[in-house]
């Protein structure tokens, strides 16, 4: 029996730490981790090989003995379940990330690809310089605004303020998924869409950017940082014309909150830029699962599952280390926040609770008005309840997990 692989199925070696070669497959837009053996199957069908004569070249050229059961086991799981033959179709569901939610498209592919003149700002010196100069301003930025100060003067935001913030967050957003797109067309690959949606309770915007898979590791690496490389300038530049021309303060929020979601990117235990940038320049495919089995491992004595090279861990470890210095700096300012807006809703709510306001006080611009100047104080109380669940769901099934392990 002879099978014939649809001519667009792609497959190539996949550049990584692991010790064994592995290789990913490509089509229609899906991509596939396989092992040696899978890649040799490939090349016997795409040869014209019969399937019966597989086994024995197998056993032949390269040493390997499988069963027929394995082969058809292979072929059946691998090609014919994914749709790679002629004649078969897809039959299985393409794999979506659980925390991502309500996805719509911002820009269709074709518009995406009109930005392909900025993958100039990619080419080494360029991105060196600038890379190194956006850095020490995000850094300077940070220490700068993002303090005690800048957070209780937040708590005085007003409604029409909030939705400037919101707008330009969404605009740098989208600079910032251009960026990732532009690293692609600079490596020679075809970008996909942008869009928007929801990754647990936070509104993200994502550029598909499927094909990063066919470059080498320092290649994606660079599609991974492509995003904070652009946002970053974009952010400089705002907050220049702002010093030198306009002096506003909602830009200066618009910044500081930029800058905020921009740095959460680097957050290696959700799926954002930081833990793909981790993921491809360690070669560790299963990052997630690596970080916690290690961790894990050290905290309850557990023999870990996954055994990495020393000097790996070793950088996870310090990668891990600042993100938490980031992540205290952020904590603390929120907590403080946090207090001042509970301290101020607390007190309203007393004063409702007393009957210091009567139903002939309550008009439609009272209320407007009342909404408008606390807005933030009731969005930090709201977000504080949403997140403190999320995380209290979280620490539960970690432990349940655990309990079952
Ligand atoms: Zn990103």
């Amino acid at each position: 029996m002879v099978l014939t692989i649809k001519p667009d199925v792609t497959i190539q070696e996949f550049d990584s730490s692991d010790a064994a070669f592995s290789y990913i497959i490509g089509y229609n837009e899906r991509h596939w981790k396989v092992n040696r053996i899978v890649y040799l199957i490939f090349g016997y069908i795409r040869n014209g090989s019969g399937v019966d004569s597989i086994p024995e070249k197998l056993e032949q050229e390269n040493n390997i003995v499988i069963s027929d059961e394995k082969l058809q086991f292979i072929i059946n799981e691998v090609f014919v379940k994914n749709g790679l033959l002629v004649g078969t179709e897809v039959q299985t569901e393409k794999r979506k990330d659980k925390g991502m939610w309500l996805r719509i498209t911002v820009l269709p592919q074709k518009a995406v690809e009109k930005f392909a003149f900025m993958k100039a700002m990619f080419a080494k010196r360029i991105f060196a310089v600038c890379g190194i100069a956006t850095a020490l301003f995000i850094l300077f930025f940070n220490f700068r605004y993002i303090n005690d100060r800048s957070m209780t003067a937040l708590t005085h935001a007003q409604l029409n303020e909030w939705v400037q913030v919101l707008l330009f967050m969404m605009i740098s957003s989208i600079v910032h998924e251009l960026g990732h797109a532009s690293a692609l067309m600079y490596g020679g690959e075809s970008p996909g869409r942008v869009g928007a949606g929801f990754y647990m309770i936070m509104p993200v915007f994502f550029a598909d950017v499927h094909n990063g898979w066919k470059l080498p590791r320092g290649k994606r690496v660079v599609v991974d940082l492509g995003g904070v490389y652009f946002q970053g300038m974009f952010l400089i530049l705002c907050w220049a014309v702002n010093e030198l021309f306009l002096h506003t303060v909602v830009i200066e929020y618009c910044v500081v909150f930029s800058c905020i979601q921009m740095i959460g990117n680097f957050n290696p235990f959700l799926k954002m830029d930081g833990y793909w940038i981790l993921s491809d320049s360690l070669g560790i495919s299963n990052l997630y699962d690596t970080i916690w089995d290690i961790t894990a491992g050290k905290l309850f004595r557990r023999t870990p599952s996954h055994q990495i090279p020393f000097r790996i861990a070793l950088i996870l470890y310090v990668y891990i280390a600042l993100v938490l210095v980031f992540i205290t700096h952020y904590s603390v300012n929120y907590f403080r926040l946090a207090a001042v807006s509970a301290k101020t809703a607390w007190g309203h709510l007393c004063i409702l609770a007393e009957g210091g306001i009567s139903a002939s006080d309550i008009t439609a611009q009272s209320v407007f008005n009342y909404v408008s100047e606390y807005f933030t104080v009731w969005l930090v109380c709201i977000f504080t309840v949403i997140l403190s669940f999320r995380l209290i769901r979280i620490a539960f099934n970690k432990l349940r997990c655990k309990g079952a392990v």
